[in-house]
């Protein structure tokens, strides 16, 4: 198991991290501060003024792009609502690329509006997968499933464990592989298996952390900062480097009710201090 403990060229940070609403050159310029070498970042900030301007901002300071957060949403109730959201996610293929990220993040969506079909909308997430991956594959582009806590199987992803994820991989074939992200695997009782059989396909694209507050307030905004809850990150560390992952440990916290209200030198500086104590 890798040494955190004096590291932060280990650390990417995911650029929700520091609040939806602020914006890329703040990432940037935090990463530069604290010697962070990469960074995740959502697409709606990298549209905040201007998808090439914020390229630009990236590349610049030399930051690893560990992967473009992110594609999927792919259920609608309709075949005109299904090819808006194939074009979309063919745009962010193309961002990716743009960006020369590791790969694209795929928060694969629930239900469509008004269903309550959850075999029918698996079987629609396999189909676009398998469409977008027509599009990835030969560019290149890795899609990297993330796997959602069971919580979010109605609104944000039906794919809910790690071992779906990589049933979904294998039937598809390359260009495929997964996202662990504590926050939605860490309760897995078969979590151990199955990060051992995506190290062996080679399947990890990205680990991403921060921690499971043990009374959780909202569904989607109180992640904690890690070492503040109640997962085994550092064992969890070591069964994916175990499986031969060796990428950044990419720190990924909506924290509307805390973190966020902060100032981003607080929140960076924690990171990267939690990054080296508890990761
Ligand atoms: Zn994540």
């Amino acid at each position: 198991m890798r040494d955190l403990s004096r590291d932060t060229g280990l650390l990417s940070l995911n650029t929700a991290t520091i609040g939806w609403e602020r914006t890329i050159r703040e990432a940037v310029e935090a990463c530069e501060k604290f010697g962070i070498a990469a960074v995740d970042p959502w697409r709606h900030q990298m549209h905040a003024g201007g998808f090439a301007e914020n390229a630009r901002l990236i590349r610049n300071a030399g930051l690893e792009v560990t992967g473009l957060c992110r594609g999927g949403f792919f259920a609608a109730p309709d075949g005109a609502g299904r090819d808006k959201a194939m074009d979309d996610n063919r745009r962010a293929v193309d961002e990716a690329l743009e960006l020369g990220a590791r790969c694209l993040v795929l928060v694969v969506g629930g239900l469509a509006d008004g269903s309550r079909d959850l075999a029918g909308a698996r079987r629609q997430v396999v189909d676009s997968i398998a469409e977008l991956a027509e599009h990835a594959r030969p560019a290149g582009m890795p899609l990297a499933i993330e796997p959602m806590h069971p919580m979010y199987c109605a609104d944000r992803g039906c794919v809910n464990t790690l071992g779906h994820a990589l049933d979904i991989c294998d039937a598809l074939g390359e260009g495929l592989g997964v996202v662990i992200d504590v926050y939605h695997v860490w309760w897995d009782p078969d979590l151990e298996t199955q990060i051992a059989r995506a190290g062996r396909g080679g399947r990890i694209l990205a680990y991403h952390v921060c921690d499971w507050r043990r009374e959780t307030r909202d569904l989607l905004f109180d992640r904690a900062m890690m070492g503040d809850g109640v997962i085994e990150l550092k064992k969890i560390r070591a069964l994916v480097e175990g499986a031969g992952y060796d990428g950044p440990c990419e720190v990924e916290i909506f924290s509307k009710l805390d973190w966020w209200k902060r100032p981003v030198d607080e929140i960076v500086r924690t990171c990267v201090e939690r990054h080296r104590s508890v990761v």
